[in-house]
């Protein structure tokens, strides 16, 4: 019996919905070699008696740690992110504090958040991304928060931020709000 994701409780019940010949994972998708062996899988998806969320019963796909985003960021996104940042540091008097990314990939918006007068750091988990965030003179430590032990190079901080992996935030609820209060 699988266990709700946010409280732990078992997931009981009939399903609300289930879903045959799904495919596994939205990423890496099968090539022509492998399609054929490729199968899709039943997914069933429950609402937990105990505190209402909705989730599919199975295992997370094995990437879930990794940022995945398309293709870095557009004009239009970085338009977006300064004006945010822009609102947030105005607005909350944050000038020459220190903000912490978490899951910041190869640092998208971490460039972003260096043209305004604070300390920007990051953490992600994929080796290749911390690598890419590095060459662009980027202060990113490769990471995840797993547990609420989790250490952040350079922590305390000020300001949190976090934008891909608020997705999968109850994959790893209990350690994203311990760290969240403790950094
Ligand atoms: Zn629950």
């Amino acid at each position: 019996m699988s266990k709700c994701l946010a409280c732990k409780e078992e997931l009981v019940g009939t399903p609300l919905m289930v879903l045959d010949n799904m495919p596994t994972s939205a990423q890496n998708i099968p090539d022509a070699e492998h399609v054929k062996n490729d199968r899709g899988i039943r997914l069933h998806l429950y609402q937990c008696s105990h505190c209402a969320l909705v989730q599919f019963d199975c295992e997370p796909v094995t990437y879930y740690r990794d940022v995945i985003r398309s293709g870095g960021y557009s004009t239009t996104m970085h338009d977006l992110r300064y004006s945010q940042y822009k609102h947030l540091i105005e607005t909350y008097h944050l000038e020459n504090k220190k903000f912490i990314e978490v899951g910041c990939g190869q640092g998208e918006f971490l460039s972003v958040l260096k043209e305004f007068p604070v300390e920007g750091f990051g953490i992600e988990h994929k080796e290749d991304l911390v690598k890419l965030a590095r060459t662009k003179g980027l202060n990113v430590e490769q990471g995840f928060v797993e547990d609420g032990k989790t250490k952040i190079v350079g922590a305390p901080f000020d300001v949190f931020l976090s934008f891909n992996s608020i997705s999968l935030i109850f994959i790893f609820l209990p350690s994203f709000f311990s760290i969240s209060f403790k950094i």
